[in-house]
């Protein structure tokens, strides 16, 4: 029976039998981990109210087939500010289901414990800009998973985008931009807002806790996003970029 111990970022928690309860972790040292938790919603539970969507948790667990067991758990974070509000919350949704479409396997990466952390911290310290931070989350998870988009080049005939002829067009599934000319190479690109570019630029450069400094255009940088992030799922079914119906939400 192999017993390790980590940290991980509950992504889901299913009610599971009677009193227990199954997980989804993004940990930092096995990636993602199912775990159940025996249980848990007994009211006399040493695990208590702990371990809700979205919490950072140090925890125990041993190795099963299919299902970890966890023995011990502590919450380090709850990030309570995020469940308790609902924009919070929907672009907290859109990064785990990022996390979930872009980290399959059980290969652990440090990187992207690190980042979904970072990037829970920042949701929950700003006043606004949660669509940026969700959509910064994405970006710089698909450079982690080696699906960077192509931003500075069309991508049928190389011209510099700042040079190019607009409308811009993004194309999720080849996984770049294309020139007004070149758009019509796949009949899914979409127009680009004006600057919608430069805020992607931005978004990827920056540090995660100033995406809302790059507030604007929210809704069509997100488009990009998540179409890009969707088109690179490796072979997952992502069950849409809100997870509301998956991951609860407190009353
Ligand atoms: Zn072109």
């Amino acid at each position: 029976m192999a017993v390790y111990k980590s940290k991980g970022i509950v992504l889901r928690s299913i009610r599971y039998g009677e009193a227990d309860r199954i997980l989804d972790l993004y940990t930092r040292d096995a990636g993602l981990v199912s775990a159940i938790v025996k249980g848990i919603r007994r009211t006399k539970s040493r695990f208590g109210a702990r371990l809700e969507p979205l919490s950072c948790v140090d925890f125990v667990a041993y190795r099963g087939r299919t299902l970890d067991t966890l023995t011990q758990a502590e919450t380090l974070r709850s990030f309570h500010g995020i469940r308790e509000d609902l924009a919070r919350f929907e672009a907290a949704a859109g990064m785990v289901g990022s996390v979930r479409a872009l980290s399959g396997g059980d290969e652990a990466d440090r990187r992207v414990f690190n980042l979904l952390y970072k990037g829970l911290d920042a949701l929950e310290g700003a006043e606004s800009g949660f669509q940026a931070i969700e959509a910064a989350l994405g970006l710089k998870l698909s450079i982690l998973a080696g699906y960077a988009p192509q931003l500075d080049v069309c991508l049928a005939c190389e011209t510099d985008l700042e040079d190019a002829a607009e409308p811009l067009h993004f194309a999720p599934q080849l996984g770049g931009v294309l020139c007004a000319e070149c758009r019509s190479m796949t009949g899914e690109a979409f127009p680009l807002a004006p600057g919608t570019l430069g805020r992607l630029r931005a978004l990827i450069e920056g540090p995660i806790r100033d995406a809302p400094t790059q507030s604007g255009l929210g809704e069509s940088v997100l488009r990009v996003v998540r179409s890009h992030v969707l088109a690179h799922a490796p072979g997952t079914t992502l069950s849409g970029p809100r997870l509301t119906a998956t991951t609860r939400r407190p009353a």
